[in-house]
C-alpha cells in the first residue's frame, strides 16, 4: 500500500483555504479577524495567483462620476448580463454589497487611481448602464489598469499583518470526506520537501479559480487548471452551469494576452478589413460596450463572413491610436506595454490585432450566498464545505459575466465565507479523529502517477485536449461538432491513462504536477462538453447553431453535472431564483436581450 512510503504530516485548523487569489486572501483575512485558526494553502505565491493580472476594474455603483449610479442599476445590469440565469437574491446581494466592499478594499490600502476631487475614479464598462440602458454608467472602479495587482497585493499585506498562516508552493490533491458526506479536510503535497500533508479544519473553503487552460487559446495563467472543481467531481460532488464559458472579445491575436474592456471604456473601437465600427450594426446602442458574449459573437461573424482582418482574414482591429497620449498613459499602461511586448504595437499609433479568447468560468461548484456548498434541487448543504470566487457558481454571473463583476464577486462571497464561518465554528473547537483511512484512495492515484510508465507526454495530451476544447466547444456550437468533440474527449482519456512522468522524486517535480493539472482539465472538460450537448438552447455566452432561440420554459434552469467513475457524466437541474432576498428591489421578469 502507497500511503507507507510517504511522509505525512498532520494540521489540524479551524478553518483551511485552499487559493490565495483575491477570494483565497479575503476569505483568510475574515477568517483571522474573526478569531478562527486559519492556513491559507496555495500552489503558487500568493501574488502570483491569477487576480494579479485583473486589469479594468471592480464594479460599485459609488456614484463618483456624477453619472447618478445606483445599485439597484447594476443589480438589473448583471441580471441582463446573465441572460437571466444569475439568481436575482444573490445578485441582490453582491451589487448591494459592493459599495461597502469596495470602501472596505480603500480603507485596506488599495491604491486606486482618483478622480480630481480625490475620489475613486470610474470608467465604462460593458453592459453597464444608467436606468436599464438610458446612458452608459461609469462603475468599473479602477487601479489604472493594474487593479487586480492594486488588490491582491494589499490584501496579502493585510492577511500578513492578521498573521495568517500560508502554506505556500504546497499542492493540494483532494478532499478528505467522511462517510456522511462531510468534508473533513484536505490532502496536499508540499513541493519543496516533498512530504504530505493531511490538514484536518471545520470548514475547508475551495478558492482554487478557473480552468481556462482547458482551452488552447486563453487569457488566464498556466496555473488556472480548476484544481479545486476536480476535487469537487473527485468527491462525488456535482458542478453547476459548466456549459457557460465566456470569451473576451480582446485577447491579443496570436498570444491570447488580454487587453481589458477598459481600453473600449476609455474610448477603443473595433473594425473590420473594411474598416468598418461593425458593432454599430450587432448593437446600436452599446455599440463596442456591449456585453462580452455579444461582441464576441458578432466579431466571430465577421471573420466568418470573410470580413476578417490580415492575410488569413482570420482577426479583428481594436483602436486606441485616437485617444490622447495621456489617457493611454495614466488610464491604459499595463495594455500598452503588452500590446507591444505581445502584438509589436504602438498603441498610440497603430490598432492592435484581436480576437475572442477564453476568459473566464460562469460555471463551478455550486453555492448559496454565504459560500457554503450546495448540491441538488433541494440545495442540500455539503457539511464543512465551502467555495468563493472563480472555483464558485453563487450563481450572480448566471450565463454571461459582466466585467468587473468576477474582482466583486472575489472580494463580497470572500467575505460572506468568513462571515458563515463565524457564525458556524467556534474558535479553536476540537477536531473528531479522522476517518482511518482518510487520504489513502488519494494517495493510491497519486502514487500511480508518479510511477506512471505510459507512451505519452504531458504537453502532448493537454495540447491535444486544448485543440480539441477550442474547436469543439467554441463560441458557436451545435450538435454535430459538440458530438465528434466528445468523441475526442473520450480519446484523450485514453491517452491520460497513458500518460507518461518521467521524474519519480517527491522534491519539486514539476513533471508530476503537470500530469495532476492535466487530469484536472480533462475532468472539467468532460463535464463540460457534455453539458454544452446537454442545454439544447443559446442564452449568454452558450450559442447553439442549432437552437438559436433562448427557451425560458425549458431552460431556466442551471445544469449540475456529476462526473461518474466509470467516465458518464449525469446530470440534475435546479431552478434558477426568480425572486430577490429583501423588497429594496423588485425580481426582474425575463424579456428579449439587446444592447
Ligand atoms: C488577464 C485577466 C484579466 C482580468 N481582469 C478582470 C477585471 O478587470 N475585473 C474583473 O472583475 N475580473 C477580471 N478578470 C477575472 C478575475 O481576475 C478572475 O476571475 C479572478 O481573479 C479569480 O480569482 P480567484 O481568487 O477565484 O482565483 P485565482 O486568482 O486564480 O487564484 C487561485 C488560487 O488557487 C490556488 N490553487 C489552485 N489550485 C491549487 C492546488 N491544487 N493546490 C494549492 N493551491 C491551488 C492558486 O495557487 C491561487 O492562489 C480577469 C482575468 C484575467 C485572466
Amino acid at each position: 500500500m502507497a500511503q507507507s512510503a510517504y511522509t505525512i504530516i498532520d494540521h489540524q485548523y479551524d478553518v483551511v483555504v485552499l487559493g490565495a487569489g483575491g477570494a483565497g486572501l479575503r476569505a483568510t483575512l475574515g477568517m483571522c479577524t474573526a478569531g478562527l485558526k486559519t492556513a491559507c494553502i496555495t500552489k503558487v505565491f500568493p501574488t502570483r495567483s491569477h487576480t494579479v493580472a485583473a486589469q479594468g476594474g471592480v464594479g460599485a455603483a459609488l456614484n463618483n462620476m456624477g453619472d447618478g449610479d445606483d445599485w439597484r442599476f447594476h443589480f438589473y445590469d448583471t441580471i441582463k448580463g446573465s441572460d437571466w440565469l444569475g439568481d436575482q437574491d444573490a445578485i441582490e446581494y453582491m451589487c448591494k454589497n459592493a459599495i461597502p466592499a469596495v470602501v472596505e478594499l480603500e480603507h485596506f490600502g488599495v491604491p486606486f487611481s482618483r478622480t480630481a476631487e480625490g475620489r475613486i475614479y470610474q470608467r465604462p464598462f460593458g453592459g453597464h448602464t444608467i436606468n436599464q440602458g438610458e446612458g452608459m454608467a461609469k462603475r468599473a472602479c479602477a487601479a489604472a489598469d493594474r487593479t487586480g495587482h492594486a488588490i491582491l497585493h494589499t490584501l496579502y499585506q493585510q492577511c500578513l499583518k492578521h498573521e495568517a498562516e500560508f502554506f505556500i508552493e504546497y499542492f493540494a490533491l483532494d478532499l478528505i470526506m467522511d462517510e456522511d458526506g462531510k468534508c473533513r479536510g484536505l490532502l496536499a503535497w508540499c513541493l519543496e520537501d516533498g512530504t504530505l500533508h493531511r490538514f484536518q479544519a471545520h470548514t475547508v473553503v475551495l478558492a482554487t479559480g478557473g480552468y481556462g487552460r482547458a482551452f488552447f487559446s486563453c487569457t488566464s495563467a498556466h496555473t488556472c487548471t480548476g484544481d479545486g472543481n476536480a476535487m469537487a467531481l473527485r468527491a462525488g460532488l456535482p458542478l453547476q452551469d459548466m456549459e457557460f464559458i465566456q470569451f473576451h472579445p480582446t485577447g491579443i491575436y496570436g498570444s491570447g494576452c488580454l487587453i481589458t474592456e477598459g481600453a473600449r471604456g476609455e474610448g477603443g473601437y473595433l473594425t473590420n478589413s473594411t474598416g468598418e465600427r461593425f458593432m454599430e450594426r450587432y448593437a446600436p446602442n452599446a455599440k463596442d460596450l456591449a456585453s462580452r458574449d455579444v461582441v464576441s459573437r458578432a466579431m466571430t461573424i465577421e471573420i466568418l463572413e470573410g470580413r476578417g482582418v490580415g492575410p488569413k482574414q482570420d482577426h479583428i482591429m481594436l483602436h486606441l491610436e485616437h485617444l490622447d497620449p495621456k489617457v493611454l498613459h495614466a488610464r491604459l499602461p499595463g495594455i500598452s506595454e503588452t500590446a507591444k511586448i505581445f502584438a509589436g504595437v504602438d498603441v498610440t499609433k497603430e490598432p492592435i490585432p484581436v480576437l475572442p479568447t477564453v476568459h473566464y468560468n460562469m460555471g463551478g461548484i455550486p453555492t448559496n450566498v454565504h459560500g457554503e456548498v450546495v448540491r441538488g434541487a433541494s440545495e442540500t448543504i455539503v457539511p464543512g464545505l465551502m467555495a468563493i470566487g472563480e472555483a464558485a457558481c453563487v450563481s450572480v454571473h448566471g450565463a454571461n459575466r459582466l466585467g468587473t463583476n468576477s474582482l466583486l464577486d472575489l472580494i463580497v462571497f470572500g467575505r460572506a465565507a468568513a462571515l458563515r464561518a463565524k457564525e458556524l465554528i467556534a474558535p479553536n473547537t476540537p477536531h473528531a479523529p479522522l476517518p482511518i483511512n482518510a487520504g489513502e484512495s488519494t494517495l493510491n492515484w497519486f502514487d500511480k502517477l508518479r510511477h506512471a510508465n505510459g507512451a505519452i507526454k504531458t504537453a502532448e495530451i493537454r495540447l491535444k485536449l486544448q485543440e480539441t476544447m477550442q474547436r469543439h466547444c467554441a463560441v458557436f456550437r451545435k450538435d454535430k461538432i459538440l458530438t465528434e468533440g466528445i468523441k475526442q474527449v473520450e480519446n484523450i482519456g485514453h491517452m491520460v491513462s497513458d500518460v507518461q512522468v518521467n521524474d519519480r522524486s517527491l522534491i519539486w517535480n514539476t513533471d508530476l504536477v503537470e500530469a495532476i493539472e492535466l487530469l484536472n482539465l480533462y475532468q472539467q472538460s468532460v463535464v463540460t462538453i457534455h453539458s454544452a450537448l446537454n442545454r439544447t438552447e443559446s442564452r449568454g455566452a452558450h450559442a447553439r447553431d442549432d437552437f438559436p432561440e433562448r427557451d425560458d420554459e425549458n431552460w431556466m434552469v442551471h445544469t449540475q453535472s456529476t462526473l461518474n467513475t466509470n467516465g458518464s457524466v449525469s446530470f440534475e437541474q435546479r431552478p434558477v431564483h426568480l425572486y430577490t432576498m429583501t423588497d429594496e428591489v423588485e425580481f426582474i421578469p425575463p424579456k428579449k436581450r439587446t444592447y
